[in-house]
């Protein structure tokens, strides 16, 4: 490897629950998956074409942690999500190809700020500041697919200061995972070490400091931040 200018910057991971920590690549998130959260963003539920953004690997938190309240914001809201983490990719993976290249599931919120979001919408300006930002993606320790099989239904619900925010079943997503893997692969390659958030289902609001966030799916480990 040889030297490099600066120290190496630290390899983002997230912890399993049955194995040595999972090394993260990149993190793709999908946009309006769940027919409900699309309607209430003021979309259309229909099965246009998934739609894709990403933020960086060093953007994850672990479970238990605070996320400091970020900066340039004053509607910080977040979204409960499926992730799932590869263990192999490639490009145009056919849909029933998808499961086997899952090394497994987690919870994740998609931490946005709504504020600068709709700011970028109206001007037709990149999402990109108002998803990818530090601490915007807290995620729980990984669950093996092996340990769990292919998630496909299940309880999706996000609990505030203990007061239920969001609820659904993963069986509502409008694009399933397989597919929703498959149609990214034929965009970029996948590989090993990504992550992909799924979307999220209806009652986004903002958070506040002092908020006790608790994410949970039915068979994976709960995810518990809270607002700093
Ligand atoms: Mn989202």
């Amino acid at each position: 490897m040889g030297d490099y200018a600066i120290p190496t910057p630290a390899i983002a991971s997230l912890p399993t629950t049955s194995d040595k920590p999972f090394p993260v690549r990149r993190i793709y998130c999908v946009g309006r998956n769940y027919a409900d959260h699309a309607r209430e963003m003021g979309g259309d539920p229909t099965r246009d074409e998934p739609f894709f953004f990403m933020k960086p690997a060093d953007a994850l938190l672990q479970n238990d942690e605070t996320l400091p309240y970020p900066p340039a914001t004053q509607d910080l809201q977040p979204e409960i999500e499926l992730v799932v983490a590869m263990k192999s990719g490639g490009c145009n993976i056919p849909p029933e190809k998808v499961d086997e290249a899952i090394f497994g599931y987690a919870v994740g919120l998609d931490m946005t700020r709504r504020d600068l979001q709709a700011r970028f919408k109206e001007k037709r300006q990149p999402w990109e500041m108002s998803k990818a930002f530090d601490h915007s993606a807290p995620c729980s320790a990984l669950r093996p697919r092996g340990t769990i099989g292919s998630l496909r239904k299940g309880k999706i619900e996000l609990k505030v200061n203990g007061q239920l925010r969001q609820s659904g079943d993963l069986a509502e997503m409008i694009w399933s995972v397989p597919e929703l893997v498959s149609k990214l692969s034929a965009l970029v390659e996948i590989a090993a070490g990504d992550l992909i958030f799924t979307g999220t289902p209806a009652g986004v609001a903002p958070v506040v400091k002092g908020d006790k966030l608790e994410a949970t799916i039915a068979g994976l480990e709960p995810l518990k931040i809270a607002i700093g």
